[in-house]
Order: structure tokens, then C-alpha cells, then sequence
């Protein structure tokens, strides 16, 4: 009794382990927030047939005859958290850790077939609606009956077969108690890290990165760039006569028009230029490794496809808008001894545009001597 509780609690600190782990490689696909990849459902199946593997190791003594493990407990949390996939391959992983590390005998055959008949069984189970507990407590019992066909086929003593059966029952279901208020912290905490990082990086109404990233990305670009000797270009966007569209058809209007307009930016620029929204109604793209030609080449291709673009505020309107775009690159049109220097030109650009009319872009080309595009 004794060594089967020494075990049990060597059990118990290895499932904290490995669902501690799973908690900290998962932080990105907290489940119900982003749906895992193929990649990410396939691994989590290996992981989880490893775990079961391990458990199988720590196994302990029900009576001085019988030895039980708890490894069906890894299919169940995996096809509870992760679905059908990563269930069959902890099932079919844990099945030929069996044959391996247990021989290839009938019984061992018998139950390896065992485990990945869990594994199938677990993976259709998750596919049902319900609450997660009550899933993993009808997976957990049926992991039980199919360990118990597999003891009445192996073993001629029917009579202990029927004991072991309850005693593991129990621990089992209080197994599965604990590791779902486990992973469920995990999972809580980690959707709430995700949360809180979003919300501080992001801007609540175009999605675009606020200005406390922008500023962050910028610093760290312009660090990169200056230490391998790269270039970093930078547009500062601004809305012409953005006052006019609130005052005329209102701020929820606005609201959607600035929505729309950060999805133009967005599909008018490449996956590594970084699109904010850094104040009201302006914006800043950083785009790396750009010369002066090919960043006024950009610009002008986003202030034409934002003066091509009809707005539709959602209320059959139909608005059109113009941009005044700043164009600056490290180090050619600015020796920029900092980022801020850098977005200071920008800017400065942008003040150009704008007095010299709006709807155009200007890049300064040296320090001193400036080209406008579109004037
Ligand atoms: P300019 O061509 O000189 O840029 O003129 P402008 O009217 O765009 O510039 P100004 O800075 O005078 O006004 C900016 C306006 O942007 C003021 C404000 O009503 C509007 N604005 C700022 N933030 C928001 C926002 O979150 N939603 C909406 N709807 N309007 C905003
Ligand atoms: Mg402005
Ligand atoms: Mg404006």
C-alpha cells in the first residue's frame, strides 16, 4: 500500500511536469483561442505518446500480481485539449512503446491493440459537443473498459481482474480531476498572457500595431539595421482633411473609414513591412532594406490606391479620401544617429506634402535636396 502510494504520488509529479511543459510550448496555441496547425496537432500527438510511454514506466502495484499506469490519461488530455489527430498518435506511439519496451508477445500485442483502440475511441469522443471535464471523465472510463477487456484476455483470474479494475477506476477519475483543474489554469493563464500582450501592442480599432509597438519595432529595426549595415525606410501617413469626414457624416463613419483605410495599407504592403496606427488618423509603415527610389515607388503606389478606393462606411455611402505620405530611409536620405531622427524626417516630409497641397508623398533624397512625386 505504501509503495503503491509512493508511486502514485511519483506519478502525480510527473503529469504536473508534463502538462507544466506542454503549458509552456503551447502558450501560443492556447486552445479556443487559436486553432492549432496540422504541424502543431501532430506534435502535440508525439508528445503526448511520449508521456504515456513514460507513465507506462511508472507503474504501480494494485495487489502483489497486478501492475497498472495511468498512460491512457495522456490520450484522454490530448484528445480533450487537441482533437482526433493527436489522440490516434499518442494511441498508435504509446501501442509500439508497449511492443518495444514489453516484448513482442500475444498479450503485449493484445494490449498494444488496447491502447490504439483508445486512442481511436478517445479521438471520436472529442469530436462531440460538451463540457471538457465531462468529455475527459467518458473518455477516461472508456480508456477503463477497453484496459479491462484487455486484462480479461490476458489474464486467466477473472476474479482479480475485477478489483484491479475498481481500484484504478478511482484513481484514474481522481487523475483526471486534477490534471483538468491543472491544465485548465494553464490554459486560463496563457489565454490571458495572450490577451494582455495583444491589447498592449495592438490598436482596438484598425488591429494595426498601436504606438507603443510601432515605437518598440522602430527601435529595434533601426538597432538591426544600423549594426549589419542595412537600410530601413519609413512612411509617415496622414489623412487629408479628416475632420471634414467626421463633421460631415459622423465619428462611427470615421471610425470605419479608418478601419477600411488599414486594410488598404495592409494589402498594399509586403508581410515584413510593419503597418501602425500611431495617432488619430495617421499611420507609419517601416519597410527594411528599401532605397529611396523604391520606398517613393511604394508610397506612391498606397496614395493612389487609397485615392482609387471607394469607403463604404456600411450605410450605402460611398466616401473617398486622400493620404499625404513622408518617405525617409536610414542612411541614405538621414545619417540617423537614432530611430527618432529617422521618424523626425518622416515627418518633416509629411509637413511637405501637406503644404505643398496634399494627396501627394514626398521623400527627401539627401539631406538637403527633395524630389515630390505627383506634384
Ligand atoms: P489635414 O489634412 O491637415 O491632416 O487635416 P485633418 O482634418 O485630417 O487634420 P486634423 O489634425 O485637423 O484633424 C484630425 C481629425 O481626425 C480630428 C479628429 O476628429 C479625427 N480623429 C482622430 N482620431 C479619430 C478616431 O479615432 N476616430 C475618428 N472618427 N476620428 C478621429
Ligand atoms: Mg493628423
Ligand atoms: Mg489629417
Amino acid at each position: 500500500m505504501l509503495l503503491m502510494i509512493n508511486i502514485l504520488f511519483t506519478n502525480f509529479c510527473v503529469f504536473v511536469t508534463f502538462i507544466y511543459i506542454s503549458g509552456l510550448l503551447s502558450q501560443k496555441y492556447v486552445v479556443g483561442v487559436q486553432s492549432p496547425s496540422f504541424i502543431v496537432k501532430i506534435n502535440a500527438g508525439l508528445l503526448f505518446g511520449i508521456y504515456g510511454i513514460i507513465l507506462m514506466y511508472y507503474s504501480y502495484p494494485i495487489n502483489p500480481l497486478l501492475f497498472a499506469d495511468l498512460r491512457h490519461l495522456a490520450i484522454v488530455v490530448i484528445a480533450s485539449y487537441m482533437g482526433w489527430l493527436p489522440s490516434l498518435i499518442a494511441g498508435i506511439l504509446i501501442a509500439a512503446g508497449r511492443l518495444l519496451l514489453l516484448g513482442l508477445t500475444a498479450s503485449s500485442a493484445i494490449a498494444a491493440a488496447g491502447m490504439f483502440l483508445i486512442g481511436i475511441l478517445c479521438g471520436l469522443i472529442s469530436r462531440f459537443r460538451g463540457h471538457r471535464l465531462i468529455k475527459m471523465m467518458i473518455m477516461n472510463v472508456t480508456g477503463m473498459l477497453v484496459i479491462l477487456v484487455v486484462m480479461m484476455i490476458n489474464l486467466k483470474s477473472q476474479g482479480s481482474v475485477f478489483e484491479f479494475f475498481l481500484t484504478q477506476l478511482i484513481i484514474s477519475v481522481l487523475g483526471t480531476l486534477v490534471i483538468y483543474a491543472l491544465t485548465e489554469y494553464i490554459n486560463t493563464s496563457n489565454k490571458l498572457f495572450l490577451q494582455m500582450k495583444k491589447n498592449s501592442e495592438t490598436d482596438y480599432l484598425t488591429n494595426l500595431n498601436n504606438l507603443r509597438q510601432f515605437e518598440q519595432l522602430l527601435s529595434e529595426r533601426f538597432l538591426e539595421a544600423h549594426h549589419f549595415n542595412e537600410r530601413l525606410g519609413v512612411l509617415a501617413i496622414d489623412i487629408d482633411h479628416f475632420k471634414k469626414i467626421n463633421d460631415t457624416y459622423g465619428h462611427a463613419v470615421g471610425d470605419a473609414v479608418l478601419q477600411q483605410l488599414s486594410r488598404v495599407l495592409k494589402d498594399h504592403t509586403r508581410s515584413f513591412c510593419e503597418v501602425s496606427r500611431t495617432g488619430g488618423e495617421e499611420f507609419s509603415i517601416l519597410v527594411p532594406e528599401v532605397s529611396p527610389a523604391e520606398i517613393s515607388l511604394l508610397a506612391e503606389k498606397i496614395r493612389a490606391a487609397v485615392e482609387g478606393h471607394s469607403f463604404d462606411p456600411g450605410d450605402g455611402t460611398r466616401l473617398k479620401i486622400t493620404v499625404s505620405i513622408g518617405a525617409a530611409v536610414h542612411p541614405d536620405t538621414i545619417q540617423a544617429s537614432d530611430a527618432g531622427d529617422l521618424l523626425k524626417q518622416a515627418d518633416r516630409e509629411l509637413y511637405r506634402a501637406k503644404n505643398g497641397g496634399r494627396n501627394r508623398i514626398c521623400t527627401a533624397t539627401t539631406l538637403s535636396r527633395y524630389t515630390r512625386l505627383n506634384a
